[in-house]
């Protein structure tokens, strides 16, 4: 794609997100774009940023590391957004602003021991798994209520919110249903004295089902850089 392409199609990103908040009764600018970059070279990356992009999501730890290492001079805010495994928490640690696939208490637990001490924070979300069957990686509703007290307890750690993927499906109502569950998840935390300010959900086909449903920041990948490779 040319630099105006990665503009146009940013645009087009923004303006579904300002759309939405303005149909779905949401504050102007209170639905954040995380871009989505994995298997998109540095050079993709680069010209998003051109264009104002800061916050991208990486889902493999050694492609992120390649391409923060490429783009060291650029002022970026890196989100880690895949699986966690537990022999990459350190470089996870080290390396990213944000993890929003934090799904075990022993994850949040060496994320918090090995944080370094010049960084702030790690900020990081708990993964729900609000379908069992189609996904593997998550919290199950109940886990998320007895974990979430726990991991914002840890001291090099920020706990801000809750993240979901959920299961394909075909219609604007059935893509909100498992996103209002989220949401209701969310809301007892507070309730139960957690100060959590993020909601991480919707991607490039729920983008709207998302915002309607009180997501604060969208994972866009595909609308955003075309399809991957
Ligand atoms: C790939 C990915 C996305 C982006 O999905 P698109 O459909 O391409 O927008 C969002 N979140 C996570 C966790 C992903 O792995």
């Amino acid at each position: 794609m040319m630099t105006a392409d990665f503009a146009a199609r940013r645009q087009a990103v923004l303006a579904r997100i300002r759309a939405a908040e303005q149909r779905f009764q949401r504050p102007l600018e209170s639905v954040a774009l995380l871009a989505v970059s994995k298997t998109q070279p540095a050079a993709a990356v680069a010209a998003m940023a051109a264009v104002g992009q800061t916050k991208f999501g990486e889902n493999y730890l050694q492609e992120a590391l390649a391409k923060m290492t490429e783009l060291a001079t650029l002022d970026l805010e890196w989100h880690f957004i895949g699986p966690v495994q537990a022999n990459k928490t350190r470089s996870i640690a080290e390396h990213f602003a944000w993890v929003h696939s934090v799904d075990r208490l022993k994850i949040a637990e060496r994320l918090s021991a090995q944080r370094p001490a010049r960084l702030p924070p790690l900020n990081v979300c708990l993964q729900v798994n609000l379908d069992r069957e189609t996904t593997k990686h998550g919290l199950g509703e109940t886990e998320v209520v007895a974990v979430a007290p726990a991991v914002a307890a840890l001291p090099r750690l920020r706990l801000r919110g809750l993240m979901t993927i959920p299961a394909p499906v075909a219609t604007f109502a059935a893509q909100r249903q498992p996103l209002a569950r989220l949401r209701d998840l969310q809301e007892r935390l507070v309730v139960a004295g957690l100060a959590l300010d993020t909601l991480s959900m919707g991607m490039s086909d729920d983008l709207e089902a998302a915002v309607a449903e009180g997501a604060t920041l969208v994972r866009i990948g595909t609308a955003l850089f075309g399809p991957r490779v």
